[in-house]
């Protein structure tokens, strides 16, 4: 994924092949304008870097064009690929159950003599009351 260094001659090449049209808004490129050459398909998601895959564009089209739909898209081939290969971490620890939470107690007045679990009540239990 090496990024040429463009010569003056092929960035015109690649201006006029497109008829000086941005790619991005379809607008045109007028003398003076600062324009980029835009990879076409970005180079991180698998794009060539050579002149097929080439377009002018102007560098605030460009700009905004990476900024709001190829970084992410990037980002997200990233966490595809990492989560495919398995070295996706997850956000938080796995985290236990915790504990199993105890049951009211019924009778304030006397102290819970017997331990019955958390289970319904015995027909001992109902017997006393
Ligand atoms: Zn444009």
């Amino acid at each position: 994924m090496n990024r040429r260094r463009l010569s003056t001659k092929a960035r015109a090449a690649i201006f006029l092949r497109a008829n000086g049209i941005c790619h991005l808004c379809g607008g045109k490129i007028t003398p003076g304008e600062a324009w980029d050459v835009s990879h076409e398909i970005p180079l991180a998601l698998g794009g060539a870097d050579d002149e097929h895959n080439m377009r002018p564009a102007h560098r605030k089209c460009h700009r905004a064009w990476t900024a709001e739909h190829d970084q992410p898209a990037i980002a997200k081939a990233k966490r595809r690929e990492a989560k495919h290969i398995g070295a996706h971490v997850p956000q938080r620890p796995l985290k236990s159950r915790g504990f199993a939470k105890a049951e009211p107690q019924r009778r304030a007045t006397r102290p819970l003599s017997k331990w019955f679990g958390f289970s319904r009540p015995t027909p001992i239990d109902t017997m006393e009351g």
